[in-house]
């Protein structure tokens, strides 16, 4: 047994440990315990990589740059079945990272192994620059459709996306067969967009897919067993199945999160990669489901370079599994128009992004007040259990609203109007600009005032009790960081 046979038999037993036991916490029992196990990366073990470089140099198939997914494996048991991968990657900050998917249900491992790792690691790899070298069983189709899907990211993203090799050696050599039982899953979050693709596709939909570390954080302890009982109750109510999946991915592979040695502050997630990280929870239920359905983002109308795409969904299928992209023929207002006719959907609706602890929905936040908004138009905002929080227009007027979103406001506007709602109408124009709003211009004033004073206390050095002084100003007035104290 070589070095590398042994360190590998010693990680197997260190994840076996690691992950097995009673099969991790019950879904809504909320004991904190991740299913997904310790994180066991070795940090300060040097990589026997980089020990045999020169070695390792000599030979053809590897590169010395290189995002290279070595092994996996999976365990598949009554409750919870286990992927992982360990991966090296030169410019990642810890170069040996193994990424873990739990899922909860008893999965078949995939005959294409490498497909889910292939789908998870291409745009990152792409992002540093690396080729990507995946030594695990890839099908025939996704191999090919790799150029493809590399093609289209660079075209979108020429500056921070790069063409790369992918290397599969181990290509399966047939066509995969299409999957046989027929059963139709869709990505479901509990937002507009999921539930629109559910209920129009809810004869065919057989299974709803959840996911923890994609929009919930993978450290999430509190909302994800309120979200996880919802969808059960959700699924019960539908006559649907529920499979919840917990990821690290996100944690080890998005650039915004500081992963890379390369900075990186734009939304990376939404931009390049929540598609692909969607297609690798589906590729690895390859044998579960003929097709997966993903919920569109944005509407035909609206199209733009995103994640997920109409164009790129599609080429993550393997010929085993299909991925639908559905919904893009429909605008926000009109999704929230079907739903409102779901009595399931307006109790359980959850749009927020704010991961508040213990709040499904925060009730304050853009988003949230929006779709409020939208649901008075249709005259359903009192049976929205989910939002707890009234809609106070005098809060919503002062409201700041990012430019990209005025096409939205604009088809709440449309529909207020035709709906004779003038106050919904005159706050909207208020939101967008068409009206003028002494209050609200006086409110940004304030706000930009204390946040100037705010810097130039810092900037000037005041005293701490005169800083604590600016502290004691109305909270609207300050800089919202409260960096004036000195922060010690
Ligand atoms: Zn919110």
């Amino acid at each position: 047994m070589t070095d590398r046979e042994v360190r590998s038999s010693r990680d197997a037993s260190e994840v076996k440990r690691a992950w097995g036991g009673s099969g991790g916490l019950k879904p809504g029992k909320g004991t904190g315990r991740s299913p997904l196990g310790p994180d066991k990366t070795r940090v300060a073990e040097p990589s026997p990589w980089r020990q045999n470089k020169r070695w390792l140099g000599g030979l053809e198939f590897v590169s010395m740059e290189a995002v290279l997914v070595e092994s996996a494996s999976s365990s598949v048991g009554a409750d919870v079945s286990r992927f992982e991968a360990e991966v090296h990657a030169e410019t990642t900050r810890r170069p040996d990272f193994r990424i873990r998917f739990a899922v909860r249900s008893p999965v078949a491992a995939p005959a294409a192994a490498g497909d889910a790792w292939l789908a998870a690691l291409l745009l990152p790899a792409m992002f540093a620059g690396e080729d990507l070298d995946v030594r695990l069983p890839v099908s025939a189709r996704l191999t090919r459709t790799a150029n493809e899907i590399q093609a289209l990211m660079h075209s979108w993203y020429p500056d921070f996306l790069n063409r790369i090799t992918v290397r599969t050696p181990r290509v399966l050599p047939r066509a995969l067969p299409p999957q046989e039982r027929g059963a139709v899953a869709v990505f479901f979050s509990g937002g507009v967009d999921s539930w629109y693709s559910l209920l129009r596709n809810r004869e065919e939909v057989t299974h709803l897919l959840t996911v923890k570390g994609f929009d919930v954080p993978s450290a999430d302890q509190e909302l994800w067993p309120e979200i996880v009982r919802t969808h059960e109750r959700i699924a019960v109510e539908l006559g649907k199945t529920l499979v919840t999946i917990e990821t690290d991915l996100r944690d080890h592979v998005d650039p915004s999160y500081g992963c890379f040695q390369k900075p990186f502050a734009a939304d990376f997630w939404g931009k390049a990669m929540h598609g692909a990280g969607m297609a690798a929870v589906g590729l690895l239920l390859q044998h579960q489901f003929s097709r997966v359905i993903v919920p569109a983002s944005w509407q035909y109308a609206r199209l733009q370079p995103w994640g997920s795409h109409p164009v790129l969904d599609a080429l993550w299928s393997n010929g085993q599994v299909e991925f639908w992209h559905d919904g893009a023929e429909a605008s926000r207002l009109e999704k929230i128009r079907s739903l409102a006719g779901s009595q399931t959907a307006l109790r359980h609706l959850r749009v927020c992004p704010s991961d508040r602890p213990g709040r499904y929905n925060c009730g304050v936040c853009e988003k949230c007040r929006r779709t409020m908004l939208t649901l008075r138009l249709f005259g359903v905002l009192d049976q929205a259990r989910s939002f707890d929080q009234p809609l106070d227009f005098r809060a919503v007027e002062l409201m700041p609203v990012a430019r990209y979103l005025y096409p939205l406001y604009r088809e709440i506007l449309d529909e207020a109007r035709a709906r004779g709602e003038a106050d919904v109408a005159r706050l909207v124009r208020i939101l967008i600009g068409d009206k003028f709003s002494a209050r609200r211009r006086w409110h940004f004033c304030r706000q930009r005032a204390g946040a100037l004073a705010g810097r130039a206390a810092r900037k000037i050095g005041l005293p701490r009790w005169k800083r604590s002084l600016l502290k004691r100003l109305p909270a609207r007035w300050r800089p919202a960081s409260g960096k004036a104290d000195g922060g010690g």
